[in-house]
Formats: C-alpha cells, structure tokens, sequence
C-alpha cells in the first residue's frame, strides 16, 4: 500500500504539520480520510502520495475515505496559510468543510434562494463586446489571465460576466461569480439561473449546513458547473475552473475578519493563477491597487444615458439639517407626482451623541472608549459592544436637564421624514430595522414593487441592489466616513458616494443631492463629478508617496488586555525585535469591551517575511501573554485599521 502525508483538520496552532498514514491505492491528493489522532477520530486531508514512511515510526492505515476535493484547493488551502499566517489545518478547513448527513430530496438551494432574472439582450455595446474578446482570448491562452471590468453603474457590466461565463462552459470548463454580501445572492442568481438553468449552484455561509452539502455534492458531481455566492464561493470544489468573476470588487466585505484572515479577492487572484484561469474584477469605483495592477477593460459611461447630475449642498450655508431646504423640495416633489427616492445616512439611531449643555460631558460607554447612540425605544446603547442603558432625563455628572441630542442617525431621519411627509411609505434599511436576512429581503422586495417610496438607511441602501424607478439618490451627510482615522477613509467615502449616485436614474431622468459640511473635500468635489479616474490618480499618488497599498503591503499586529498598559509594552518589545520592515506604532486604540488595545503597523514588500517572525515571536511569548490575558492577532493586507 501507499503512503500519504495527511493534515489531520485540528484547530489548534501547535499542531501544524503534516502526518504519515497508509492508503489505499486509489487515494491521491486532495483525498478527504478519517484517521486515528492520538486517542481521537479525525478527518484529514491528503497533501501528497507516495513517500516512504519516516524510518522506526509504526504508520497506521487511514479508517475511511470520506471524499475528496480538487487537488488545486490543497495547493490554495496551504499557500492561504503560510500567506496570512494561519494555520495548514484551519485552510484546509475552507476548503475541505465538515460534510453533514445527507437529507431528504429538495428542489436545490438555488432554485429557492433565486430572484427573477432578465431574458438574453440581443446585441453587446461595443465596449462590452471589446471586454469580452480579451476575456476570451484570456481563457483560450491556456494560462492565467486577470482583467479589471470598469465601468459605471448602468453600463453592463454583469451582460459581461455572463457571456464570459457562457464561453467558459462552452469550453467545458467550469466558473465562479462572487458577490460582496450574501443579501446580493438572490438577484445574482435570478440573472445567472435565467440564463443557465439548474446548472448553477449557491454557496455562501448563510445556507443550512444540510443545503451547502447538496449544492457542494451538485457541484462536485458536476452537475452545477457555475457557481454564484458570496466571498466562501471562492474555495468551490469546481474541477478544472476556467474563470472567476469578482463583482464590486471594492467592497471590503472580501476580507473575512476572522482567523484565517482572507481576502476573497487575493484568493481569487491566487486560485487563477494555480489553475490557469481567467479572474475578472468589476466595479463603478475600483479600488486603487486593482487600477494600479490590473489590464483594464473600460465600458464606460451608462448605456442608457447619461450619469445624473449631483447638487452638492453646502450645510454651512443651508440650514434644516437632516433635511435642508432644497433636500425638501425634492422630496415634495416626489410626493406630489410619485417615484422612488434614496436617502443615505450612514449612522444608525436617533442621535450619535447625548451631550450636557451645563457640563459639556458626553455619555459614553463604560466599556469602550465611544459616545452612546441615542435609540428610539429610548436606551442609549453602545454600537460597538450592544450595552445598553436608560437614557437619562438629567445629566449623571451634574443633575442639569439641558441635554442635547448631537448629530443624527437614521432613526431620527426616519421620524423627520414621517412628520413632514405623512403619505409618503418609508423603508428603512440598517441593523436595527433589518437583523434577519428574511426582514432585508422583504424590505427590498417592498422597495422594488411600490410606485413611490423613501428608500432609507446605513450603506447598505448603497450596494449593489437594483430598483427601477428610483428619480432621487441623497446623501444625507457626507461627512461621517471622512473623520475615520483610516487610509483608506477618503476611497470609502468616494466609493459610498459615487455608489449612491449610480442608484438614481438608471430608466428615467433621475436626481442626486449631497449635503455636506466640507464641499471642497476632495472625495466629495470629484464624486459629485463622477470622476473615477482623476480620484484614483491622486489616490495613487498619495499612497505612493506614503508607501501604501499597492505599493507596498501593510501587516497589522493588534494585541488587546485587561490593563491598560501591557498591550503597549508587549507591542513595543516585538518591535524591537522585528527587523527588515518600516514599523509605525506601536500606537494605543479605543477600548472595547473592556479590553484595552494597541496595534503595530509594517509597511513591507513581502507580507510573509514580517507575519512569518512576528508569528513565532508571538507564539514565543504566548505563555506570558496568557497569564496576562493578552490576546494577539496578526492581520495581513487589513481592511481597516
Ligand atoms: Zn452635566
Ligand atoms: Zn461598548
């Protein structure tokens, strides 16, 4: 009999190697085996075939043969560890998932979870026929190939995907479309199944355990050789993947924010290049390093008009803020003759602050280091760790009434709204209004079938969604993005509100307001001109001179405790320690849940040479750092700092 090395699917760090086991002959890599694991069943999975045993060791026979995966995903499954610092075991994991009992026959999770979708248009545009030659050519080149689809909203970009997708079947090969949040699943797949029937699969982490395995049995068997989902679609057991499209490839919902620290996108990138596929980027508002890095493709403008034009509002001149007057005057309008209306305030609650007039102190929680939001059922609550607490009539520190309500958040935009416009339907959109995936899906639903409507709500009125009919997209204070101590916060900004404008207007003339305290800024000066290009140049130049992405990548390093010094000091001495790369910090951030925090910084043109040593000197000091209740996270090509 053979012999396999086989990574036994444990969690903890320690245990990070491969092990020996006899097989049967007909298990290669990528096989998925029970074994014995010191006293413990385990399942593994096969990383290679064929090596003698190691000298003197006794090699046990592996127990079952439980499946298997394409051997590709073992070579992305152990490049994602060593590259974010996870481990073989927790990578593996992605790509090999516990299969639970089979269930009794059900039409499949795609049939359920699709939306309708449109017939097949006759013709392409030029630019889209353009894009999808190179795409082609791409796949028929026989090896990797990565393009960025840019275009605005409107100009075709998913007519690209699926003709790409059409030529890749034909091909007989198979294709992936990624979607930046699972609530985009449903339209997506409406499109693709019109067009491709039954053989299109769903997978993203919101289906029952009992769902992912059919879809993933269909895919395996060959059965669905197109599959849509959101960023965990990028590990789908497809044998011999042909293309991979990443739609709104801007959205930092790619990142998974837990170990392993992925980057669906990165993923992606790597998956095409293992496998000589072709991997296709789109958005309205690329991110810099894909404009920077990338073979552009270019739609261009909408194809069924023009982009609408913005009025920015100048809120140091206007006042009425939430609703200043010519934002009224829209609405009115609205009102008056019917149409749909958006209206974006990327704030949840009544009011993000309650502040003393008498004292000047501001409520903050007790456990992190921020103001408590004012909510409508009248508890002040904490949105970074759910506290909450009565909100006082007078003030705790002084006993004075006079409380202000600071700023406002959506609840409070929602009551103006109903106090003001009484006939109008409001549907409000933010974790509060919509905690279940059902109540998301019914609002936009409603949304989609009214004749007119306020459509309100956090950014997540700003992604990807389609409405017909919608005559107003507002941006009810552009500013709250632009204060975040972030890089990356002026692209968010642009990105949000160049998004939002792209929601009006796409089948009738259609409107869009910013208001604003700060109109010269440069992310809202070049959103209200649609200029993608000029934004992204300065952004490039900004990050070059700075040695950021793409120039160069950042690895993050967070400790957090107890007491409020230890997370610096631990910082401070694996800093000294950790040498070859630029280190900023290690600089203190707000507490959260009761924990203080700090965080280090490197900017680095190999992310592994300083995750690898910071790793291990970690794991080094970890017996320590437990004692102390610190706890660390190493985080590669972060998404927020
Ligand atoms: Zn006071
Ligand atoms: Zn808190």
């Amino acid at each position: 009999m053979p012999y396999a090395s086989v990574y036994p699917l444990l969690t903890a760090r320690a245990v990070a190697r491969p092990f020996t086991y006899e097989v049967p002959d007909e298990v290669g890599k990528g096989a998925v085996v029970q074994v014995r694991f010191g006293s413990a069943r385990r399942r593994g999975v096969v990383a290679a075939v064929g090596e003698a045993p190691p000298d003197g060791v006794r090699v046990a026979a592996v127990e079952k043969v439980l499946g298997d995966v394409p051997p590709a995903l073992v070579d992305l499954a152990l490049w994602l560890a060593d590259y974010y610092g996870s481990t073989p075991a927790r990578a593996l994991e992605l790509v090999a998932p516990h299969r639970p009992a089979r269930r009794k026959e059900q039409t499949s999770a795609a049939g359920r979870h699709a939306l309708g979708g449109e017939g097949r248009p006759g013709a392409l545009s030029g630019p889209q026929g353009s894009a999808l030659e190179r795409i082609v050519a791409g796949l028929d080149a026989g090896k990797a190939a990565h393009f960025l689809l840019y275009g605005a909203t409107g100009s075709g970009k998913t007519e690209v995907y699926l003709r790409a997708c059409e030529e890749t079947l034909a091909r007989g090969r198979g294709a992936i479309v990624l979607v930046p949040e699972i609530a985009l699943t449903p339209q997506a797949l409406g499109r693709f199944r019109a067009r491709f029937g039954d053989g299109v699969a769903v997978l993203h982490s919101g289906l029952t355990d009992a769902e992912r395995r059919d879809e993933r049995d269909r895919i395996a068997a060959g059965d669905a050789r197109l599959v849509v989902g959101a960023r965990s679609a990028v590990f789908a057991p497809l044998a011999d993947l042909g293309l991979i499209c990443v739609d709104e490839e801007h959205d930092a919902s790619y990142k998974q924010e837990s170990d392993p620290r992925y980057d669906a996108r990165t993923v992606a990138a790597k998956r095409a290049a293992l496998e000589g596929a072709v991997a296709v980027y789109g958005s309205a508002t690329p991110r810099p390093e894909s404009w920077a890095r990338l073979e552009r493709l270019e739609l261009g403008g909408r194809i069924a008009g023009p982009l609408p034009p913005v009025r920015v509002i100048d809120l140091r001149r206007e006042g009425g803020y939430p609703l200043s007057a010519p934002l009224l005057e829209e609405l009115e309008r609205l009102d008056r003759g019917g149409g749909k209306a958006i209206l974006l305030l990327n704030r949840r609650g009544v009011a993000p602050a309650l502040h003393c007039r008498a004292c000047g102190v501001t409520r903050r929680c007790g456990n992190c280091d921020v103001a408590l939001v004012l909510h409508g059922d009248g508890a002040l609550r904490c949105h970074h760790c759910g506290q909450a607490e009565a909100a006082p009539r007078t003030c705790p520190e002084c006993g004075s009434p006079d409380l202000a309500r600071l700023g406002a958040g959506t609840q409070r935009l929602e009551r103006e709204l109903e106090r003001v416009f009484p006939g109008l339907e409001r549907i409000r959109l933010d974790a509060d209004a919509v905690a279940k995936p059902e109540l998301l899906a019914d609002a936009l639903r409603r949304f989609e079938q009214v004749d007119r409507a306020v459509l309100l709500g956090t950014q997540m009125v700003a992604k990807g969604h389609h409405f017909a009919g919608v005559a107003l997209a507002a941006v009810v204070d552009a500013d709250t993005g632009l204060a975040m101590p972030d890089f990356r916060a002026e692209e968010r900004t642009f990105q949000l509100l160049t998004q939002l404008a792209g929601r009006s207007g796409r089948d009738a003339p259609g409107r869009v307001l910013i208001q604003t305290f700060q109109p010269d800024a440069r992310p809202i000066a070049l959103a209200a001109r649609h200029d993608v290009e000029q934004f992204v140049a300065g952004e490039l130049e900004r990050r070059r001179e700075l040695g950021y992405p793409p120039f160069r990548h950042l690895v993050r390093v967070l400790v957090a405790g107890p007491e409020p010094d230890a997370p610096m000091q631990a910082l401070a001495e694996l800093r000294d320690r950790l040498d070859g790369a630029e280190v900023l910090g290690p600089a203190p951030l707000l507490r959260l849940r009761g924990r203080y925090r700090a965080q280090l910084v490197a900017k680095t043109e190999s992310p592994r040479r300083v995750a690898g040593p910071a790793g291990r000197l970690l794991a080094a000091a970890s017996p320590a750092m437990r004692k102390a209740g610190l706890t660390a996270v190493i985080d590669v090509d972060p998404q927020s700092l």
